[in-house]
């Protein structure tokens, strides 16, 4: 369960995408749902935010200047 998270972090899932490539995934998308890109292979999946936040482990890198909030919504 993650709450601190923003577009273009990397995270860790709980389950790694099937390719087995990388454990991390990139946040592409922030909006009623969110997109999540596989790091190893560049699939994309999409998931509401809840169930992102529930199945997020942690985040491993935060963006580069997105502080808080103020993002182009
Ligand atoms: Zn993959």
């Amino acid at each position: 369960m993650v709450e601190n998270y923003g577009l273009y972090d990397i995270v860790q899932m709980k389950k790694d995408h099937p390719c087995r490539k990388s454990h991390y995934w990139k946040i592409v998308r922030m909006g009623v749902d969110i997109k999540i890109k596989c790091e190893g292979c560049g699939a994309i999946v999409m998931m509401e935010r809840p169930e992102f936040e529930r199945k997020c482990k942690k985040v491993i890198e935060k963006a580069e200047k997105t502080s808080d909030q103020g993002s182009d919504l």
